[in-house]
């Protein structure tokens, strides 16, 4: 095991030192080098160290560098190296943080990570929450608090009937609404076509004074950090009338609730902290290993109505079990890397990587506007939404950039146009990594557009 944990080391440490020299996106021979992992099960089994090998050689080059500096597609952030150790040691651990009884360091480590962070983001006092898998999970979680609580005040327990013959629920969403949230709805049984949806502005932000009349049994959806544009809905309006009607308000935060931990970008979080259940992940902006996304909720005995079950095996004692506020049971001691990330950095330390990002973002717009093209969005935040022309033109330009290897941006259509995103997100992104980028994309967009 010694040896073998060494070698994992060895190997590990090289392949973050090539991290920043390779193309960010692997070349087709590399992807084509993953059917060495193919055929049929083999019937003998071979050595731990050869098993390493063959993972590392075939697998290490197919990888994305989305953990190096020059990743920008999606939001989806690197891994510091306090978050990294401590999740190599959780791995050896294998603690299976559902029950307190089972783990008692995944589940105490749970409790300060999520004391820390509703400290951190100023959230009410008595707020709960749990440990998921990411903000699908998380906002599956929250909504399904939401559920249970609109439901349990229209007198129908939703655990136990479930919602044939329930009252029917409204759900209200901006019409920038992110996917993963539909999913979610789809997944509690409300469905996520049934849902009523506000218009926006050209930011993609919910037009509060759009919002429909709110009565009977009604959740509000909103959204801090638009996927495209990282924009943040008006939540002081919104959550002022459906707090009134007696709605429960969720917020998706996915990214956007790091912005609360900063205190030049706080003011974008105002409103937002008189929702009733938030959603975020730390997998992103905190720049943990996959997969870790967190639920908070204002009255978490609505989050454990949701999420309870009971058997004679599990035994109860009255503390807080971290399996009574989530979808899973048995689960990896997650709360590892948040602690080891917040503790190596500090509160400071996640204000200055949100500003960092969100200063990037901007050194993004300014050198792309200067060129000529047009960037769609005001870069509030760690986003910016770009074109190069007509829907042709960006979309060559992209596979340009993504080709060319330097660094990584996706595509999107926004407001009907074919455009780029450049998220910010990694600790590991510095000034020369973005001035290095901005040269390739400027390179990419002046060459002429190749035609069929
Ligand atoms: C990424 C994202 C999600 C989904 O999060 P996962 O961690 O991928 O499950 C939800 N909402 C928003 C706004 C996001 O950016």
């Amino acid at each position: 095991m010694k040896e073998l944990l060494h070698e994992t080391a060895r190997r590990a440490s090289a392949y973050l030192e090539n991290l920043s020299k390779r193309t960010v996106a692997p070349g087709p021979a590399a992807v084509a080098g993953l059917e060495a992992f193919a055929g049929p099960l083999p019937e003998h089994g071979i050595d731990p160290m050869e098993v390493l090998a063959l993972l590392d050689e075939a697998g290490s080059p197919a990888t994305v560098a989305s953990a190096g500096p020059r990743y920008f597609g999606f939001v989806v952030g690197g891994a510091l190296p306090a978050a990294v150790s401590a999740n190599w040691l959780a791995s050896v651990w294998d603690q299976n943080a559902g029950l307190e009884v089972v783990s008692p360091v995944g589940a105490f480590l749970e409790k300060v990570v999520l004391d820390w962070l509703i400290d951190l983001f100023a959230l009410p006092g008595g707020t709960g929450g749990g440990l998921v898998t990411g903000a699908t999970m998380a906002n599956f979680s929250g909504l399904a608090a939401a559920r249970n609580a609109v439901l349990s005040k229209a007198g129908w327990n939703v655990e136990s009937r479930g919602l044939f013959g329930a009252p029917p629920i409204t759900v209200i969403v901006g019409e920038e609404v992110h996917a993963s949230l539909l999913k979610a709805l789809s997944m509690l049984g409300l469905g996520r076509d049934r849902v009523v949806r506000v218009p926006v502005d050209p930011q993609g932000r919910i037009l509060a004074d759009r919002l429909p009349r709110i009565e009977g049994p009604t959740i509000v959806c909103i959204q801090a950090g638009n996927v495209n544009s990282g924009a943040f809905d008006p939540a002081s309006p919104i959550c002022e009338a459906a707090l009134a009607a007696d709605a429960w308000v969720h917020a998706d935060a996915a990214f956007g609730m790091w912005a609360a931990a900063s205190p030049t970008h706080r003011h974008l979080w105002h409103g937002f902290e008189r929702a009733n259940s938030w959603a975020t992940d730390a997998h992103k902006w905190l720049n943990v290993p996959y997969d870790c996304g967190l639920v908070f909720c204002r009255e978490p005995q609505f989050l454990a109505a949701s999420m309870s079950a009971s058997a004679d095996y599990l035994i109860e004692l009255g503390r807080r079990e971290p399996s009574h506020f989530t979808p899973e049971m048995s689960r990896r001691a997650r709360a590892m890397e948040v602690w080891a990330a917040l503790r190596s950095l500090g509160r400071l330390g996640v204000a200055r990587l949100v500003e960092q990002n969100c200063g990037q973002a901007r050194r993004f717009a300014a050198a792309l506007t200067a060129a000529g093209h047009t960037v769609h969005n005001d870069v509030v935040l760690n986003q910016v939404v770009v074109s190069f022309g007509d829907n042709e033109r960006t979309a060559a330009v992209i596979q340009a950039i993504q080709e060319d290897g330097t660094c990584w941006c996706g595509s999107t259509k926004w407001r009907g146009k074919s455009a780029m995103r450049i998220s910010l997100s990694s600790w590991a992104t510095t000034e020369e990594d973005v001035d290095q980028s901005i040269e390739a994309i400027l390179q990419a967009a002046a060459a002429p557009v190749q035609r069929l």
